[in-house]
């Protein structure tokens, strides 16, 4: 077990700009290393060699080092993220217990296709969940790992965010929703501009009513486009 991690960026504070907090102060923590290849990734820089130089874009630092950075952050809610988080959990699980300790919440973020361990299912406050859908271009198998997502759900800590680009991906949600029994579910615009969130949010907020689900922006972006580190 390798006793660093790989890191792509420890920034705050800043708002959580997605899901059930979004709005909420917050320390972010986001790892490096993904095992899916989303089209529309928006931190391809945390794991897509082709594209980025991964040396430059990510660090090794010890549980220690990460801890102290986040300790330096003066928000009490934690957010993981990546990449895929899970990938790195046995040596994420130290740090999330002294942040807990530190009487932190924990937010980990994660695409739904890993599954936690015990321990961490204990550590973490919220899984937001993001399972892809057909528009990532990621194969069904791939993306959509029922054994994961059904602990996911018995956890009771789970919420289920979507991201979609057009109303008609709806459908696809609905029938993973019937078939694994998905709840809380969320749907969030896929969008990298201020405008491309609200002319997603507007084509979609009337069917996801009429579903019964949650809607959420993506605040960062409304407040600062793409740029990293916020
Ligand atoms: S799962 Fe997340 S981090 Fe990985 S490629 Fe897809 S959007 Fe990017």
């Amino acid at each position: 077990v390798p006793r660093s991690l790989l890191v792509s960026e420890i920034f705050g504070p800043t708002f959580q700009g997605e899901g059930p907090s979004s709005g909420q102060l917050a320390a972010f923590l986001r790892l490096g290393g993904c095992n899916l290849n989303c089209t529309w990734c928006d931190t391809p820089y945390t794991w897509d060699r082709e594209r980025f130089d991964l040396e430059r874009e990510t660090v090794r630092l010890t549980s220690d080092e990460v801890l102290k950075r986040l300790q330096a952050v003066s928000a009490s809610l934690i957010v993981v993220t990546g990449g895929e988080p899970l990938l790195q959990q046995l040596v994420l699980e130290p740090v999330l217990e002294a942040c807990l300790a530190d009487g932190r919440s924990i937010e980990v973020e994660t695409n739904g296709t890993i599954m936690p361990s015990d321990h961490l299912m204990q550590l973490v406050t919220r899984f937001n969940v993001s399972p892809k859908l057909g528009n990532s271009g990621v194969r069904g198998r791939h993306r959509l790992r029922q054994p994961v997502l059904r602990a996911l759900v018995e956890s009771g800590s789970a919420i289920f965010k979507f991201v979609v680009e057009r109303a008609s991906d709806l459908d696809e949600i609905a029938a993973v929703e019937g078939e694994l029994d998905l709840r809380p579910i969320w749907v969030m615009p896929q969008a990298q501009t201020p405008e491309q969130v609200m002319t997603v949010m507007r084509d979609i907020a009337a069917p996801v009513l009429a579903r019964g689900w949650n809607l959420t922006t993506r605040l960062h972006v409304l407040l600062w486009g793409a740029a990293r580190g916020r």
